[in-house]
């Protein structure tokens, strides 16, 4: 979708380090990392948010949570534990329209989040 940032990074219109790519998903470094690994997961189709989804894409979602293990294992995450964060609208605090999954980990992470 024009305008959308991540929809230009799986154009490639905008140069990342891609962590993991196929045909309907891609991950990539957060550019403001939280945390000492922080990526974002997903899928390329443009889908603006967690509300959005329908059931054509229920076995997209299940893939994107093991495309979130697979880095998570990668990173050296597995052992010590990690969180997956998708911020949805305002109040969730969600700045890019395209639905996407925040891997963060590497580090104690604090519960409640702000
Ligand atoms: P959210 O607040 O859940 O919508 O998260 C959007 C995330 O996208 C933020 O953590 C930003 O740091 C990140 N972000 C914005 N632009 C880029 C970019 N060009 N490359 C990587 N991450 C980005
Ligand atoms: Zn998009």
């Amino acid at each position: 979708m024009t305008g959308c940032i991540f929809c230009q990074i799986i154009k490639k219109d905008i140069t990342t380090k891609i962590l993991y790519e196929d045909d309907d998903i891609i991950a990539f470094p957060d550019i403001n990392p939280q945390a000492p690994v922080h990526i974002l997961v997903l899928p390329k189709k443009h889908i603006p948010n967690n509300l959005a989804l329908t059931n054509d894409e229920e076995r997209l979602l299940g893939r994107i949570f093991l495309v979130i293990n697979k880095l998570a294992a990668e990173k050296g995450l597995t052992t010590g534990g990690f969180r997956v964060v998708n911020n949805c609208l305002k109040d969730g605090g969600q700045a890019v329209e395209h639905l996407h999954f925040h891997l963060l980990g590497g580090r104690p992470l604090l519960w409640p989040p702000g």
